[in-house]
């Protein structure tokens, strides 16, 4: 189970990118029409340290030994990285531990910031965005923070050009009706070029937005469009295909953290975590029936997501066959106590049954029958309270539960 990193993921632009997750799932400045993630639950524009940085590089560095062979690193994820007031130490944290190049997927709208600028002078590629060429079309898709204003943002993005010396590609998103006129397009034009970027890249609708009545530009109309930006504007590309690589130790824990960062078709699964689309779906068929997935109705291709998880279970993180306990300063026995009733006041609250209970209260039952607290207390201080970190439990085939300090690997090594 990994918390901050995920995938390798298909990336349109990015070939197969490690997602690094710096920020709390939708905690973002802007709560944009067409998110893949759905409506934003903590719009901010705080800079603080939403998530500890040596963890995200532990996180990084145990992907990267377990094989996985990402094109890029990429920091994206569940909201907006430049939030992370650490951002520039996770970036030169990476940069000890791998040479995978570093590219960071933001909306640009702290890109004025120096703080901002000064954290992302060690990446190697950033690529922000820029939807509208006005007030009125910036705030209909991108709904930002009130603190941000579209001249602020706009004269932001110039600024942090001038003084960054690693790539910059714009991603401009089109939405039917809202800005793919092309006037709308050459006012995005207009300031485009006094960013001067190394490449603007075309998006549109692909994935199943936060507001269900955006919609996609045709491919005809975006290439009648894509002029108008100059030369270096291009459509971006599908996602690479199958590629063999090496999954995470448990493939259906990648699979849900995967899908809950980014809704994807089954062929967007094979080619991020490196499967063959047969087994993808041998994956799949018992994540659904089991309640971690989903699938998202609609034409075409169909789209799966994670199912969220209770906000009522606090740090206690169902997935498959394993459970993370969040000690934050307790006993191991007391934080296992304290999510078992969690655990039971979600079972028993009104609405439908979640299917990840019953197994998750089963697990958590059979270690707490189990296990020698005081034993476990006297051996290991970590355990004993007065620490923070996590402890990770899993269920064996057999059914054995086994336990590991920190998010760990997954539930079963294959
Ligand atoms: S698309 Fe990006 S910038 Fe817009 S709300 Fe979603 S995470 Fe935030």
């Amino acid at each position: 189970m990994h918390r901050h990193v995920f995938g390798p993921v298909p990336s349109r632009r990015l070939g197969r990118s490690l997602g690094v997750d710096l920020v709390p799932f939708k905690t973002c400045c802007y709560d944009c029409v067409f998110c893949q993630l759905g409506r934003t639950t903590c719009q901010t524009v705080q800079r603080r340290e939403w998530v500890d940085v040596d963890a995200v590089l532990a996180e990084v560095a145990a992907r990267l030994a377990e094989g996985a062979q990402p094109d890029w690193i990429t920091l994206s994820g569940s909201g907006e990285p430049t939030l992370h007031s650490g951002l520039g130490r996770v970036l030169r944290g990476i940069r000890e531990r791998s040479d995978v190049p570093v590219a960071v997927l933001t909306h640009g709208g702290l890109l004025g910031d120096p703080g901002v600028q000064a954290d992302l002078a060690t990446a190697d590629l950033v690529v922000p965005s820029l939807d509208g060429g006005d007030p009125s079309t910036f705030q209909a898709l991108n709904r930002p923070h009130p603190d941000l204003s579209f001249e602020a943002v706009t004269e932001g993005l110039v600024s942090f050009r001038r003084s960054f010396r690693g790539r910059l590609w714009l991603e401009v998103m089109l939405v039917r009706g809202v800005n793919d006129t092309p006037e709308a397009v050459q006012a995005i034009a207009r300031i485009a070029r006094r960013v001067a970027p190394d490449r603007i890249q075309v998006n549109t609708v692909v994935r199943p937005p936060a507001d269900p009545g955006t919609l996609r530009v045709e491919d005809a109309v975006l290439e009648e469009l894509l002029p108008l930006l100059g030369p270096d504007a291009e459509i971006i590309v599908p996602p690479a295909p199958f590629r063999p690589g090496t999954p995470g130790a448990s493939i259906d824990a990648d699979v849900v953290e995967l899908l809950r960062r980014r809704p994807c078709t089954a062929p967007d699964v094979a080619a991020g975590l490196g499967l063959h689309p047969v087994e993808v779906g041998k994956h799949l068929a018992p994540l659904l029936s089991a309640g971690y997935v989903e699938a998202i109705p609609g034409p075409g291709e169909p789209f799966y997501r994670a199912r969220p998880i209770p906000a009522n279970l606090g740090g206690l993180v169902p997935s498959p066959g394993a459970l993370e306990l969040d000690l934050a300063g307790r006993c191991i026995e007391t934080a296992a106590r304290a999510a078992r009733r969690a655990l039971v006041e979600a079972l028993v609250a009104p609405g439908p049954l979640d299917p990840r209970l019953p197994p998750a209260l089963e697990l958590l039952d059979a270690f707490l029958a189990k296990t020698d607290f005081p034993a476990l207390r006297t051996a290991d201080p970590d355990l004993a309270g007065g620490r923070e970190g996590s402890v990770t439990l899993r269920q064996g085939s057999d059914g054995s539960v086994t336990w590991s300090k920190g998010p760990g690997p997954g539930p079963e090594p294959r």
